[in-house]
């Protein structure tokens, strides 16, 4: 995982601690669906389609299909999860995704942000915004997407499409985090994945802000 999608390896080592990594597995992270999995994001970016089982059926469906709502799939009786097959990226595609917490370790996320996106001749000729934290599933960004595709790929247009977030999600405030909090954290997490893939951002992943 480390080796094709580093940004999912390093999402992964942050789930839990050592011990629940050691125990806990996607599949299990997969079923269930919660909207602060950590892996969801990440896997419905990259297109993962899960394979279902049963002593009836096999049958394979997109991740972002599985998930129907809060805590919910569209697993049947007796189903489980098989396998789950993550297409690799394409030449200029580019595959981000970041975890939000209040701790660094050991701490449920506030907000994930994952992002699949292709970029052709400085545009962006196409683009997977995933956010957990901001609806009752990890859900997609529509309109965010929708005011990128075939733009160009540069931090004024980036910062400017990220003022569509509010207008995809509804986010609930609790003890982890605000509502007007998850919305900013999601801008700014967009402008970020600029900086991160044109390398204006140092080693350490923090964010310089002039
Ligand atoms: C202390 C602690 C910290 C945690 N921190 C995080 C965190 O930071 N980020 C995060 O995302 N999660 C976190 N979790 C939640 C959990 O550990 C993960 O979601 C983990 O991936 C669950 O995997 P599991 O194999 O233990 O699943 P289980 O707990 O065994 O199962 C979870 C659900 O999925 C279903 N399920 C499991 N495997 C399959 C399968 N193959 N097919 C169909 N259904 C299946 C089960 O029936 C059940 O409904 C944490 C949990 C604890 C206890």
């Amino acid at each position: 995982m480390n080796r094709l999608y580093p940004s999912l390896g390093q999402l992964i080592s942050r789930i839990g601690s050592r011990q629940i990594r050691n125990i806990g597995t996607i599949g299990g992270n997969i079923g269930t669906a919660s909207p602060i999995g950590d892996t969801l994001p990440a896997l419905i970016a990259l297109n993962a389609i899960v394979t279902l089982f049963s002593l009836e059926e096999e049958r394979e469906i997109r991740l972002e299909d599985f998930l129907v709502g809060y805590r919910k799939t569209c697993l049947k009786n007796g189903e489980v999860i098989k396998n789950i097959k993550i297409p690799k990226l394409t030449k200029n595609e580019y595959f981000k995704s970041y975890k939000v917490s209040k701790r660094y370790d050991q701490d449920i996320s506030s907000v994930v942000g994952a992002y699949r996106l292709k970029i052709q001749a400085s545009k962006i000729s196409d683009i997977h915004i995933i956010y957990g934290g901001l609806a009752e599933k990890p859900s997609r960004a529509i309109k965010t997407e929708l005011s990128l595709r075939q733009k160009q790929w540069n931090e004024d247009i980036v910062c400017d499409s990220a003022k569509n977030i509010p207008n995809d999600f509804t986010p609930i405030s609790d003890h982890r985090a605000s509502s007007s909090y998850r919305l900013r954290v999601a801008s700014n997490l967009l402008v970020r994945l600029h900086r991160d893939i044109t390398g204006e951002e140092d080693a350490s992943g923090v964010v310089k802000v002039s």
